[in-house]
């Protein structure tokens, strides 16, 4: 690569344009190479595939991503960036940039012409509606094959927990539902400009095109979910009699309970999403 081809560190960019991070966006900009290179080389992206990005900040991870993939969309809440992008990602022809709020976007509008490739998403999240954004991207049905983000560490242990353990729950259920996760990379605070105050992790979600598990009635199981983890510390029978829009009957509950083999007082957290499947069913 020439020298001018060469990318500009995030640092550089940082200095070069007079970049302020700001807080309310959660930037925390990643300046290792490394660990950018390895959320490339995990999400296996090829000139195939159409790349969403989340939140591109100075555009060193929209760089590499505009190397290896057919086409990248590039989206960016902080208008102060827009240009600093502009100028960074000047010789890539194949990049989009889009100005916006990623919740507020119609995902499935802006990637309609797409459907043709294989979509991923790659992103290193801003942190504070990580779990919003990552709910989004799954409940709405978007054709993505696989979803490879830096989140918390402490977020992607939730959403990888097993039941019976402290960190399962609704996050854990919703995301394994639709796909299957494994933590790739523990990164720590000082690969970030300024550094986080929390360890994070890169997270890929391979999603499934065929699930393994299917509910008979998705909506209610995901209700059944919500009502099972709000009260945890009650058994189910009470956490989900007790929970606004579920109107169970106690004896109904108690009955699937049983029909499920699971003793009277168990609670939400020894349940499988197997399981949970089956008592939207049953219910
Ligand atoms: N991708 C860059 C990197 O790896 O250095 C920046 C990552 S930083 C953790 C998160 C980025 O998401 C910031 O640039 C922030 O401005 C942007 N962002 C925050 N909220 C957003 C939203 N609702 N929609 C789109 N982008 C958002």
């Amino acid at each position: 690569m020439s020298e001018e081809n060469k990318q500009m560190t995030t640092g550089e960019v940082i200095s070069r344009y007079g970049v302020r991070a700001q807080k309310k966006y959660g930037q925390n900009f990643l300046t290792d190479r490394n660990v950018l290179q390895k959320i490339v080389d995990v999400s296996e992206i090829t000139p195939e595939d159409t790349v969403l990005e989340i939140g591109s900040g100075t555009g060193a991870l929209t760089g590499l991503l505009c190397k290896n993939a057919g086409k990248v969309i590039a989206v960016e809440i902080d208008k102060k960036l827009i240009p600093v992008l502009e100028d960074v990602l000047r010789e890539y022809d194949n990049v989009r940039l889009i100005e916006g709020d990623v919740l507020k976007l119609d995902l499935k509008e802006l990637l309609k012409m797409e459907e043709k490739s294989s979509i991923k998403v790659v992103a290193n999240l801003p942190y504070y509606i990580t779990t919003p954004i990552i709910m989004k991207l799954l409940e709405e049905r978007l054709p993505f094959t696989s979803i490879t983000i830096m989140i918390q560490k402490e977020v992607a242990d939730r959403i990888k927990a097993v039941p019976g353990t402290k960190d399962y729950g609704s996050l854990s259920l919703a995301v394994q539902y639709f796909s299957k996760p494994d933590i790739v990379l523990s990164v720590p605070p000082s690969c970030f400009i300024p550094r986080p105050k929390v360890g994070s992790a890169v997270l890929k979600l391979g999603i499934y095109a065929e699930k393994p598990i299917q509910a008979e009635n998705e909506e209610l199981m995901f209700k059944l979910i919500r009502g099972a983890f709000n009260q945890r510390r009650k058994t189910l029978v009470n956490a989900l009699c007790n929970y606004e829009g579920l109107e169970l009957k106690k004896e109904n509950v108690e009955r699937a309970i049983e029909i499920l083999g699971k003793k009277p007082a168990v609670r939400g957290e020894e349940l499988s999403l197997e399981d949970f499947a089956r008592l939207s069913g049953l219910l």
